[in-house]
């Protein structure tokens, strides 16, 4: 199940992100975050799971990250996934909520938008679990690059002139900082690249969060190890050169109070 294994290890930053407050996410008794009391919760995030138990009214509740969510927002399993979900960047349809500098995405549209939007269709899952995460990390560049999650990025069959005929290729998708579909960059297992539609942005990382430190790369190779590595930011992919330093400026103008890092060969 590939949203589970994303969530390993991740669970504090999930959980604060989602509305606990990290003051409960740690390994001692404390009042539960989802029914009050004075010691009877204790969150233990065995093995990364981000387990917890909860003494309640004399019911013990136990269980994984998600149960914790159930527990303290009373979601359904299919809710906690979805939230969770789009959280991690990994939902097809994510819209970050920064408006657009239009000076970094430009509004032209490209001859090759309309086959960019029949691949990028072409990749959407029909149910939730379809295992998109093992489509992209069995695929050759994937491999070569050691990344181990979906991260925004999907699958398919794809003909053009650099990549070649129906290639089999990773297809990540570009949009504008609001969220709004530009086209795709697609990778063959051999690593070439060849962009569908126009350039634009990939965003992974918690949104919700407004503090944290944003960092802006170049790749979306680069942007997967920058999540990686920092973990606790938002990483914006800038999809061709110059677009970096462009959005860097655009940031620092109009987002004062956020932190900007420009990475260069991250990866
Ligand atoms: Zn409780």
């Amino acid at each position: 199940m590939e949203l589970l294994s994303q969530t390993i290890d991740r669970w504090p930053y999930i959980h604060s992100a989602l509305g606990i407050d990290s003051q409960y996410l740690k390994n001692r008794h404390m009042p539960c975050p989802g029914c009050g009391g004075h010691d009877r919760f204790r969150y233990d995030n065995l093995e990364g799971r981000g387990t917890f138990y909860c003494n309640g009214a004399g019911d013990s509740v136990y269980g994984d990250g998600f149960d914790l969510l159930s527990h303290v927002h009373g979601w359904d399993f299919k809710t906690c996934a979805e939230e969770v979900r789009k959280l991690l960047g990994f939902e097809p349809g994510f819209v970050p909520t920064i408006p657009i500098p239009k000076d970094v995405v430009k509004a032209k549209k490209s001859a090759t938008s309309d086959y960019a939007n029949q691949l990028w269709q072409g990749t959407k899952p029909d149910e939730l679990w379809r295992p998109w995460d093992e489509d992209v990390t069995s695929h050759g560049y994937a491999i070569k690059k050691g990344i181990v999650g979906a991260y925004g990025a999907a699958r398919g069959a794809v003909t053009g002139r650099l990549v070649g005929e129906k290639a089999d290729c990773l297809i990540i998708p570009m949009r504008t900082l609001s969220g709004a579909f530009r086209g795709v960059e697609c990778i063959n297992g051999e690593g070439v690249k060849q962009t569908f539609g126009s350039k634009g942005l990939l965003i992974l990382g918690n949104t919700l969060n407004k503090q944290l430190p944003i960092y802006i790369v170049e790749g979306w190779a680069d942007g997967v190890a920058a999540l990686n590595y920092w973990d606790d930011v938002i990483v914006i992919v800038a999809f061709g050169k110059g677009k970096q330093d462009k959005l860097a400026e655009w940031l620092h103008h109009n987002r004062k109070d956020r932190e900007i890092t420009i990475v260069r060969d991250a990866a």
